[in-house]
């Protein structure tokens, strides 16, 4: 290294990393709000979604302006979520362990993975969905990385570092698609059939017949799933139909063509012999997701990142069970728990794998 870069201390790069981590969480907030609605990423300037007001740039220093203003906005008092600082806060800390454990250019890519990381999860906690952008994304970036930096997949030449990235996104993405493929054999759609002609009541809390009832969110884990049934007669308020094939999703109902809003609907009554109900754990967006981590992690971390995953989410779901007091239904999203694991495959999980693997072969 240069001397006079050799004379600045280590702390002060420490520093840097996690002041550059803080700003970059700033405009990964900027992506998560925007991009699952479809808006520019650069236009218009941050405003207060309460008043409108343009936030200034006093007011918008990642963490410390949210401290400053209590977690409420300066011109209305409205509450800004906690959720912006504590991404801004992640995002530092990762910057600060990255930049600590990898040489420079390695580190580069890995906190850009970071972001990718991040993004993805946050999106999935409040949408059940990952965008393409940032699954495709991640595939292209992780190709792009490894080809530059071939040591991010174990190679020397930059042909064989692509080559590598390449292979790990078509062996996380073929991996993780028999997986969906195979759960939806056998969990993906529960079929309740009955006797005879049954009436079901579908109200904005969701579904009830005999002594059955289930939430909403209990029966759709994505935006895309949807309650089939034919039913033989239907009545809603004072208007009622024969022989009219019934839709639901979680916002709307569908009655033949006509849409009616779930959340206003009242109670619709229906007559059915079979109830189609959608399971579905993971999505086309995680398989996505982990051909995006396999780009940058290569083949090698596929089976440990569905591993780790599948056992931080098993043992996640069950604490909020227990601590939610919420049935076996409750849905929680997939993708956080590839991000995490995917985290923990870079700082250590390599080695742990390792161990492990040696251990199964004597
Ligand atoms: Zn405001």
């Amino acid at each position: 290294m240069n001397p006079a870069l050799e004379a600045v201390p280590s702390w002060f790069w420490t520093a840097a990393a996690a002041v550059l981590g803080a700003v970059v969480g700033s405009f990964l907030n900027v992506c998560i709000h925007r991009m699952p609605r479809n808006e520019s990423l650069v236009r218009p300037r941050s405003h207060c979604p309460g008043c409108g007001t343009t936030i200034s740039w006093f007011d918008n220093l990642p963490v410390l302006s949210w401290i400053f203003l209590g977690g409420k906005c300066r011109g209305c008092g409205m509450r800004i979520s906690p959720s912006y600082a504590m991404v801004e806060t992640l995002t530092a800390l990762l910057f600060v362990a990255i930049w600590r454990t990898f040489a420079p250019a390695e580190a580069f890519a890995y906190a850009i993975f970071a972001c990718l990381l991040i993004v993805a999860t946050f999106i999935d906690f409040e949408h059940f969905i990952i965008p393409d952008r940032i699954t495709l994304g991640s595939v292209f970036a992780g190709v792009v990385c490894s080809g530059f930096i071939p040591s991010l997949q174990n190679a020397e030449r930059h042909s064989a570092g692509a080559f590598w990235s390449l292979a790990g996104a078509a062996a996380g993405y073929a991996t993780l698609w028999t997986v969906v493929e195979i759960g939806k054999k056998i969990f993906g759609m529960k079929r309740v059939e009955f006797p005879h002609p049954t009436e079901v009541f579908l109200t904005p809390e969701g579904l009830r017949f005999g002594d059955e009832s289930e939430r909403w969110e209990e029966i759709f884990s994505r935006e895309s799933d949807a309650l089939r049934f034919g039913a033989i007669g239907i009545r809603l308020g004072d208007r009622s139909w024969d022989q009219a094939h019934v839709r639901v999703n979680w916002k709307e109902v569908r009655v033949g063509d006509e849409v009616f809003p779930l959340e206003t609907l009242g109670e619709l009554m229906a007559v059915t012999k079979r109830l189609e109900i959608p399971r579905e754990a993971m999505g086309r967006g995680d398989v996505k997701f982990l051909a995006g981590i396999g780009a940058f992690l290569g083949p090698q971390a596929i089976f440990f990142v569905i591993f780790a995953s599948s056992v931080l989410g098993s043992a996640f779901g069950l604490l909020l069970m227990l601590l939610a007091k919420r049935g076996w239904g409750f849905k929680i999203p997939y993708g956080p728990y590839l991000a995490a694991a995917a985290l923990l495959w870079i700082f250590q999980g390599a080695n742990w794998w390792a161990v492990w693997a040696r251990g199964l072969g004597g």
